[in-house]
């Protein structure tokens, strides 16, 4: 199944709840980063949650930014998620592997360490990003995004996130994200019901590799509590805006002198996109062009 979004509320509009398929996605960052068994998990994971927080923000071109920094061997990861349903994102040290933790698990948070932080920017579009950060308080992803949720945006929320990778690739990933929103967040009883029962999902990957579907996975959650499945299905991919012209662009304010060096030492100049791994080559044709325009330029 392609990769997915669907959006819901229950309980009256007291509950906001959000679905991905990630799992393409995370398979065409797998392959275009090189990255290990966990860092696989971590970038998946972390994409699948950058989605997930998107997905609430309405105006178009909205997006959100989130960085890891951790103590552990991977160091940490950023992901670029918009709300239109395209997110990048790249990890520090993705050749890190590490043997399964005790449950079994791809171990994300011996990977990243279990001290650091969880950065978040929402950009909304209006050139005032609203930025937060919160220390990690596992390494896991979901539990760190969900703190940041309660803690910093006051919204008491539950995320699951999984991604399940083997030797053939990336298999299933994706997430589930609840929130109780503001007029039924003094709702205790209301709070904890839906935070036991996504606690009480076996994962999210289980779910989607025992072939269930988005609204299937809902309804088991929210079905007795007036959920009303939004009918709009928004598609998700890997996207990174990055072109050659754009690579130029950043050459350019390298200025002449660094330009010539260039042409004359490198004989044309190589870049590589920290998002998307690809390569883009400049000759001395490009770069005499680029002084060519600098010198053109009104001073
Ligand atoms: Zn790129």
């Amino acid at each position: 199944m392609s990769d997915r979004l669907i959006r819901a509320t229950a309980a009256g509009g007291g509950i906001r709840a959000v679905g991905a398929i990630t799992t393409r996605l995370t398979e065409e960052a797998r392959k275009r980063h090189q990255l290990s068994y966990v860092a696989t998990a971590a970038l998946g994971r972390t994409m699948s949650a950058g989605l997930l927080l998107a997905s609430s923000m309405k105006r178009e071109g909205s997006r959100v930014n989130l960085r890891i920094k951790g103590n552990g061997p991977m160091g940490g990861l950023l992901v670029d998620a918009g709300s239109d349903g395209t997110v990048r994102g790249y990890v520090d040290n993705p050749e890190v592997e590490l043997p399964p933790n005790d449950r079994g698990k791809l171990d994300v948070s011996g990977a990243l360490g279990n001290e650091g932080y969880l950065y978040v920017v929402r950009d909304v579009g209006y050139g005032y990003p609203y930025s937060s950060t919160v220390e990690l308080v596992s390494g896991e992803i979901a539990e760190d995004v969900a703190h940041y949720l309660v803690t910093s945006e006051q919204t008491p929320s539950a995320i699951v996130l999984g991604v399940f990778v083997s030797a053939e690739g990336t298999i299933a990933s994706g997430g589930l994200l609840v929130q109780v929103m503001p007029k039924a967040a003094r709702d205790e009883a209301l709070v904890q019901t839906l935070e036991s029962r996504v606690a009480s999902l076996s994962g999210f990957t289980p779910l989607l590799q025992a072939g269930k579907t988005l609204p299937e996975i809902l309804t088991e959650l929210l079905g007795d509590m007036d959920l009303e499945i939004l009918p709009e299905v928004q598609m998700l991919r890997f996207n990174c805006g990055c072109s050659f012209n754009r690579v130029l662009g950043a050459l350019k304010l390298l200025g002449e002198a660094e330009l010539q060096d260039m042409i004359e030492q490198d004989n044309g100049a190589e870049a590589t996109c920290d998002f998307c791994n690809e390569v883009y080559q400049a000759n001395r044709e490009h770069l005499s062009q680029l002084i060519e325009d600098l010198r053109a330029e009104p001073m």
